[in-house]
């Protein structure tokens, strides 16, 4: 315990220290009327201390919304706990304009807080601190990242997990092709493979199995096509193969070849044998297929022909 002089010192440097740093601080009562409102607050709200010392705090911020806040702070009354609004889930509390409205890509400030309880001697609640972060560069640097990630994606043609295209760019090459073949008359084949029971080996196995399985049967698809075959990923465990110049009895040998070779693999993932088989649907072009569609939608038909027939089989439209 000190003496009366030093608590006084030590109040000084407390009120210096709520000043200088850089987040923000403010304290309710449990009427929400502001007790405490720091240098930061001032600054970023224009609001001063002594304006808004003792009033309403939905008075100065009527963009808080009331019944939600009352929901927040509620278990930091009853169960003397924390809580946390992080920008994810609300990119503010506070509105405050950035402090670099003409460099910053954002006019609000993002915020994380944290809400937790004061209490007194006897352990009661009296008030809530609110403590305000400034997480605006962290926020436009995640986003730019994401919004970033997402172009490269569409501006991609090959799928991120397999190495395969992806289903956009196939889709293109396989309307290109199409239109190529119903001028020069070449045969060509379309494949359409689905794993069999594959919900079952994401339960057992675990989502990254499932993956993993995903991406060994794009492997054996590669490994089974030439190089002018074009494979992509169609939707999550589903893939289809392009084959030019292929009719359908050379195409069920490329689709055997890939049966077989899922049958005949055991998976190892992370200490499990994992063993999977496809279904295969083959549809070999034809003039009256006046769109790719149509020609892919037979293939389809095929595999369910697969699936209906027991799966783990290659199936001709
Ligand atoms: P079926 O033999 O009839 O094909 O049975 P199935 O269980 O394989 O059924 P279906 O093809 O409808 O289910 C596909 C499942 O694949 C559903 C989904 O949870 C899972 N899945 C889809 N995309 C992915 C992925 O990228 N990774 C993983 N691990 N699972 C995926
Ligand atoms: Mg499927
Ligand atoms: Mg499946």
């Amino acid at each position: 315990m000190g003496d009366d002089f030093s608590d006084i010192n030590a109040l000084h440097w407390q009120f210096d220290l709520l000043g200088s740093i850089e987040v923000g601080i403010t304290v309710l009562d449990r009427d929400f009327n502001v007790l405490v409102w720091n240098q930061f607050m001032e600054n970023n709200s224009g609001i001063l201390p002594s304006r808004i010392k003792y009033k309403n705090l939905f008075e100065f911020f009527p963009e808080i919304d009331k019944d939600w806040f009352l929901v927040k702070t509620e278990p930091v009354v009853s169960l003397k706990s924390p809580a946390f609004i992080i920008w994810e889930q609300r990119p503010y509390l506070f509105k405050f304009e950035t402090s670099r409205p003409i460099t910053s890509a954002s006019d609000f400030m993002y915020q994380n807080v944290t809400l937790f309880p004061l209490t007194s001697f006897e352990g009661d609640v009296e008030q809530i601190c609110i403590v305000v972060y400034d997480v605006t560069d962290e926020a436009l640097n995640k986003k730019g990242i994401e919004s970033l990630n997402q172009q490269l994606q569409q501006i991609s043609r090959v799928d991120g997990l397999t190495g395969v295209f992806n289903r956009r760019y196939w889709e293109e090459q396989f309307s290109l092709e199409h239109k190529r073949i119903v001028r020069n008359g070449f045969p060509a084949s379309v494949l359409m493979l689905d794993i069999d029971h594959f919900k079952k080996v994401n339960d057992t196995y675990g989502h990254p199995a499932g993956d993993y399985i995903i991406k060994t049967l794009a492997k054996v698809v590669q490994q089974s096509i030439r190089e002018t075959d074009l494979a992509g990923r169609y939707g999550g465990e589903e893939f289809v193969v392009l084959l030019p110049e292929t009719n359908a009895e050379n195409s069920m040998i490329v689709a055997e070849r890939i049966r077989s070779g899922c049958e005949d693999l055991l998976p190892l993932y992370e200490g499990n044998e994992i063993p999977f088989t496809v279904s295969i649907g083959i549809a070999e072009f034809s003039v009256t297929y006046q769109d790719h569609m149509v020609w892919l939608e037979k293939a389809d038909q095929a595999l369910y022909r697969s699936k209906k027939g027991g799966r783990n089989r290659v199936s001709k439209f």
